[in-house]
């Protein structure tokens, strides 16, 4: 059992950027305001992220650690329109059958916090205030063989990094800090979303783009961006305002700009960073349309839509999603990106 929950983790846990990634989502959908990320030796010997979210009871902490144990959905159906970034129930016990793991939790009415440590199973008083802390150490200790495939610690570093800045961008209400081996990496206070993409991938990015902002159908459903991880959706909101559509919002890189940076290339969709072959397709095309080149273009673009219209489930990083209508949404980036480009050239 623990070698197959080994297997399992290593679909999850690929290097100390997915740890990083699946505990800030967890901050995140606790409603966290500010998100702490420590590091040591580029995460490997250690990744602990803190938060001020609204912490696990400690009836619950046992059952946290569990496989397949989710508090976020209840059954299938619901899966339909999670508007959490969790939802598998894999990623902390994921996390504990590959590293050394703790997790102190303190809620709101909890006269102090608890840890529990997840290879004894022991459980013992702690101090902090109300929230989450998840300490995870020596990973990979116990599978030298996933352990041989990590990189120099500061490539993990690098990829810890930027596993926080695709959070960052996604949520510029929430605060951020990085440390490593005690030195402040990044930090990123609350801000508004444009003054977030500035301060996370640099003035020249915003100088060197034009915003956009574009929908498609009804917006019955869509959710505000930045609050995407935290409210459900409203059920069933999309009622008597027909069919649910879709919000695209974001900066296209110019041209013009010196420096266009194919690593400047992010999307979400409700908030969840993604990798998707069609929206690139259309986002690429749109600049061959309007400018008849232009390869490597550098790019944000969020997209909000109906959780009931595209699917999460469908690789267990999440990195990937599919969408029920593709035509749909590949015709409403191109276009949001048209006009983005054909405006700026008048
Ligand atoms: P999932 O996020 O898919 O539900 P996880 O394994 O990541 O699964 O987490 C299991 C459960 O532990 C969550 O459903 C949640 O109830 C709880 N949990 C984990 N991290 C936190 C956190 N930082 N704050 C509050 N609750 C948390
Ligand atoms: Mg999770």
């Amino acid at each position: 059992d623990e070698l197959i929950s080994q297997i399992a983790a290593g679909e999850v846990v690929e290097r100390p950027a997915s740890v990083v990634r699946e505990l800030v989502d967890n901050a995140l959908d606790a409603g966290a305001k500010n998100v702490l990320v420590k590091l040591m030796a580029g995460g490997v010997r250690a990744i602990v992220v803190e938060d001020d979210g609204c912490g696990i009871p400690v009836t619950q902490l046992p059952l946290a650690l569990k496989r397949h144990a989710t508090s976020k959905i209840a059954s299938l159906g619901e899966l339909e329109s999670v508007a959490t970034m969790g939802f598998r129930g894999e990623a902390l016990a994921a996390i504990a059958s590959v590293s050394e793991m703790s997790v102190a939790s303190r809620t709101a009415d909890a006269a102090h916090a608890h840890r529990l440590d997840a290879r004894s199973g022991e459980l013992s008083a702690a101090a902090r205030s109300r929230g989450t802390s998840v300490e995870v150490r020596e990973l990979f200790f116990a599978t030298p063989a996933r352990r041989k495939f990590l990189k120099t610690d500061a490539t993990e570093l690098a990829h810890c990094v930027e596993a926080v800045r695709r959070h960052a961008l996604a949520r510029p209400d929430v605060g951020f800090a990085i440390w490593h081996e005690g030195k402040l990496v990044d930090q990123w206070r609350a801000a508004s979303v444009e003054q977030r993409i500035s301060d996370v991938l640099g003035e020249d990015f915003v100088h060197d783009s034009r915003a956009f902002e574009h929908s498609a159908g009804p917006l019955g459903v869509i959710r505000p961006p930045g609050q995407a991880n935290v409210l459900a959706a409203p059920r069933g909101g999309q009622g008597n305002l027909g069919r649910p559509g879709i919000s695209l919002t974001g900066r296209a890189g110019l041209p013009e700009a010196s420096r266009s940076r194919a690593d400047q290339q992010y999307v979400w969709v409700n908030g969840r960073y993604v990798r998707d072959k069609l929206i690139s397709h259309a986002i690429r095309s749109a600049y061959e349309d309007v400018l008849h080149g232009q390869r490597q273009p550098s790019y944000v673009l969020f997209i909000e839509i109906a959780p009931e219209l595209v699917d999460v489930n469908v690789h267990p990083t999440k990195i990937e999603v599919r969408f029920r209508d593709g035509r749909a949404i590949h015709q409403a980036v191109r276009r949001a990106f048209i006009d983005a480009l054909a405006q700026s050239r008048s």
